[in-house]
């Protein structure tokens, strides 16, 4: 071929593997072995979908990871909260991080035992706690010093003992979107570090309190392994600094946090092998057990929303595919500028032309949309669409709004799937209102 003439091709954008199981086969969207249009046709659009085997997958790869120590995973549960998916990561060998009673119950009704479960939150009520003590969990992760009088006069009415572990606000930058950001000074999480020690031996000092650990947390996608690191060195030098103290320090726990692929395109976040490194290299030696509690990692990818386009509007400036799921549904985009890979069930020729356009939903809110200026082939009305790495923080951050039922969860496993929850009536939704006599 000559050299002249020819225009250079547009630089190719690296392209990252997200592993999941959604994938086309003979040119439809499947979910492990099941069609997406099997599913469609069952229980209706839209719907949440999870896969087991990335599930599974996505929690052996961390577990394997951090094989080299002692440690508990203990999943965030508010990443995802369907008894299916509690129990799935529950077979695996998985605790659980709760940040309420309701949450509580729900691991324990999954059959997660008490002792892998670490109860975090800064406004965990009086019922919360007796609930939780008589429950015998494994740790309060104490985020205050009066929360921390409190546990002290519930455990001792009951005649038990909390095993506790501080939140320390390392006062790090995680890098990460400001509203998923937890370990800034002005960040309402924790107690200070400068003040760490001090309220320690407060704890010390309570009856029904037993510390055994210290806790950290500094928020969500965080895809950079340098402020875990600066988090670390600095939880390892107040695990010297409490021993010293007198503190038996049993458990470290470093919270979640590690960040998954969103975009194909982006820069892959770090492997968690890479984070079981820094891990090793800042508090490997300090023997003691280390907890951790990943949510977006294990259910992030594990899970997709599936729509259907009602119209395809052509507007002055772009173009706008309305679907039948919305914010109500998943309110991530709108919420926190998150982007979400969009690909149609019925796989598009590489050739088809795209045009620029919104996803949007039926809400009556401008910030109701899927997706903003995305490239997108025309679709028309009552195809599918798929809304990956959908979840975390997707099903459970949904609502009612404009009296829209919650949508159904299907978990599919090989070629065999199972609505894991049902969608509500509109006569359901409706009768939980109730009205006064006087009308
Ligand atoms: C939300 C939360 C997590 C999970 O964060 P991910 O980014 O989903 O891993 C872990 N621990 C605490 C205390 C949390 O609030």
């Amino acid at each position: 071929m000559g050299a002249g003439g020819q225009k250079a091709p547009l630089p190719s954008k690296p392209k990252i593997i997200i592993m999941h199981h959604f994938t086309y086969k003979a040119g439809a969207l499947h979910a492990e072995d099941v069609p997406i249009t099997t599913i469609a046709d069952a229980v209706g659009t839209p719907f949440y979908c999870y896969s087991t085997a990335t599930l599974e997958r996505h929690y052996n790869v961390f577990n394997d990871a951090l094989a080299r120590f002692d440690h508990l995973i203990c999943f965030a549960l508010k990443a995802n909260s369907n008894q299916a998916v509690i129990k799935t990561l529950g077979n695996l060998g998985a605790g659980m991080d709760v940040v309420s009673e309701g949450e509580l119950r729900r691991a324990l009704m999954a059959g997660v035992p008490g002792e892998k479960i670490c109860f975090s939150g800064v406004g965990k009520t009086r019922d919360e706690m007796a609930y939780a003590l008589k429950s015998g969990i494994l740790s309060f992760n104490i985020e205050s010093e009066p929360e921390l009088t409190v546990l002290s006069e519930t455990a001792t009415s009951l005649g038990l003992t909390a095993n506790i572990a501080i939140r320390v606000n390392p006062d790090v930058d995680a890098k990460t979107h400001a509203k998923i950001s937890t370990g800034k000074a002005e960040n309402k999480f924790g107690v200070p570090f400068k003040d760490a020690l001090r309220v320690y031996a407060h704890a010390a000092s309570l009856p029904g309190l037993k510390v055994h650990g210290v806790h950290m947390h500094i928020g969500s996608q965080i895809t950079d392994l340098t402020p875990f690191k600066n988090a670390f060195l600095l939880m390892r030098e107040l695990v010297i600094a409490l021993r010293n103290a007198g503190h038996s320090i049993t458990h470290i726990d470093l919270g979640g946090g590690l960040g998954i692929p969103y975009e194909e395109t982006a820069e892959a976040p770090p492997h968690p092998d890479l984070y079981a490194d820094i891990i090793e290299n800042t508090v490997g030696d300090l023997g003691a057990t280390f907890i951790f509690e990943p949510g977006r990692l294990i259910t992030g990818n594990a899970g997709i929303l599936v729509s259907k386009l009602l119209y395809y509007k052509e507007g002055e400036a772009k173009d706008f595919m309305i679907v039948d799921t919305a914010m109500n549904d998943l309110i991530r985009p709108t919420l926190y500028d998150a982007y979400h890979q969009i690909l149609p069930i019925a796989e598009q020729q590489a050739s088809a032309p795209k045009y620029l356009m919104d996803v949007v939903g039926p809400v009556c809110e401008t910030g109701d949309f899927l997706a903003e200026n995305r490239e997108l082939p025309r679709l028309a009305p009552d195809d599918l669409i798929a809304i990956l790495s959908a979840g975390a923080y997707g099903a459970v951050q949904s609502c009612t709004y404009n009296s829209r039922p919650l949508i159904p969860e299907v978990m599919v496993k090989g070629e065999e799937f199972a609505i894991i929850r049902p969608r509500p009536t509109l006569e359901e939704l409706i009768n939980l209102d109730k009205l006064p006599n006087w009308l």
